[in-house]
């Protein structure tokens, strides 16, 4: 590979292996062990396990290798551990690098799954979390102690797409000594300048845009080779979330369309949020992409284009946001994003049921809101489904 090549290119290219056959599409290694020629080279192998050496497929086998070197060249990181799912990728990031007595701050606005780690798992082992308004740098100055190990975000939260200043956290982060953690789902490998901008460890679901193709669970650990062989990789080899090698080609597979796919997905995410900004149904449109956006400039600067979700939020509340979903045609009522597929999500009733009325409130997941996550269907079909739709539910 060469440093020259463009993402682009990256994305097909990048931590190919080719076996003795040289096949053209990456093999996949269904294999959990590996045969030594002799007792000499098993002993050898359990000292010092070379590039192309492997173990135990929870430690590493050649199919995911080729996916974290891949998606380690896309994201400009060192190297990348490949996980079970983006949730052991969350836990097991902050797991493997904190112990009892640390002190870590994190935005309020979370994935209910990540929310659940930083609130409920880590106090049980002693770590102590602070919770801020992640949009608010002065909370983040205030939070950040000389004790704090580490910052958590999303670098745009959930589902209300705010977001977050990553060279402003950064910079309060590092001045303490802090390490970044980022979630950078929505921000997507595709549109991520995480590292240039001061991130630590950048954390993919790779269940989102990396396959976008609605087939797998996986996550990705992305930061400097250190901690990466040397943090996480003992940590996730031995507790067991490794990634599998079949879910990896399909992840690798998935890297080859990922930036056709979610372009087009921002390019009909921008063209309907524009198209719906004045729509007479909808209290709000959120959409980072458009310049009525509280964080507008930021996400130019950060990301350069708005990104493939968008929200709505319904004048008549949720009978209205239920009408809505029931009258789509085109666009699925599910839970996933990213995908080729649109999907539309109710998020008070489903994916942030669990908090209390307070907290969504306080997070702006009002009765209306909905989550709209766009695929690559034709963009002028989308919006005639969005807008008879609307018809339907003021109707
Ligand atoms: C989906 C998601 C996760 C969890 O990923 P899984 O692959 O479902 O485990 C974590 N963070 C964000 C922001 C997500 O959207």
């Amino acid at each position: 590979m060469s440093d020259d090549w463009t993402n682009r290119t990256k994305a097909i290219h990048a931590g190919t292996r080719r076996s003795q056959y040289g096949e053209l599409s990456e093999a996949i290694f269904l294999t959990q062990g590996f045969a030594y020629d002799s007792a000499e080279s098993a002993e050898a192998r359990f000292i010092q396990t070379g590039d192309d050496e492997f173990i135990y497929a929870r430690y590493g086998n050649p199919t995911v290798r080729m996916f974290e070197e891949r998606i380690a060249a896309l994201e400009g990181a060192e190297d990348a551990f490949a996980t079970a799912s983006g949730m052991a990728a969350v836990s097991g990031a902050l797991t493997a690098m904190l112990r009892a007595g640390d002190h870590v701050v994190s935005a309020r606005a979370l994935f209910g799954s990540c929310l659940y780690i930083l609130e409920e798992v880590l106090g049980r082992y002693g770590v102590e979390v602070t919770f801020v308004d992640g949009t608010d740098l002065d909370q983040w100055r205030d939070a950040i102690r000389p004790d704090t190990k580490a910052v958590f975000f999303e670098s745009v939260s959930n589902p209300t797409l705010e977001v977050i200043d990553v060279a402003g956290v950064a910079e309060l982060a590092h001045a303490a000594g802090a390490k970044v953690v980022i979630d950078n789902v929505f921000a997507t490998p595709v549109f991520s300048k995480a590292f240039a901008l001061g991130a630590d460890v950048v954390i993919y679901s790779a269940t989102k845009h990396i396959d976008g193709q609605g087939r797998a669970l996986g996550g990705v650990i992305l930061g400097s080779r250190e901690f990466i062989r040397k943090t996480v990789e003992p940590y996730m080899k031995h507790t067991g979330g490794s990634m599998s090698p079949f879910t990896a080609w399909i992840m690798l597979k998935g890297l080859e369309t990922m930036s056709l796919r979610v372009n087009a997905q921002a390019d009909s995410a921008q063209a309907i949020a524009e198209a719906l900004v004045d729509h007479p149904a909808l209290d709000r449109v959120i959409y980072p992409g458009l310049s009525g956006h509280a964080q507008h400039a930021l996400c130019a600067q950060q990301m350069g284009r708005g990104g493939t979700v968008l929200s709505l939020d319904l004048k008549g509340g949720q009978k209205a946001a239920f009408a809505f979903l029931n009258a789509l045609q085109i666009i699925l009522i599910s839970n996933n994003l990213g995908d080729a597929k649109s999907i539309v999500t109710h998020p008070a009733t489903t994916t942030h049921q669990r908090l209390s009325d307070a907290q969504k409130t306080t997070l702006g997941i009002t009765p209306g809101l909905i989550r709209l996550s766009l695929g690559i269907e034709d963009t002028g079909d989308l919006l005639a489904d969005i807008r008879q739709a609307l018809d339907a539910a003021a109707g």
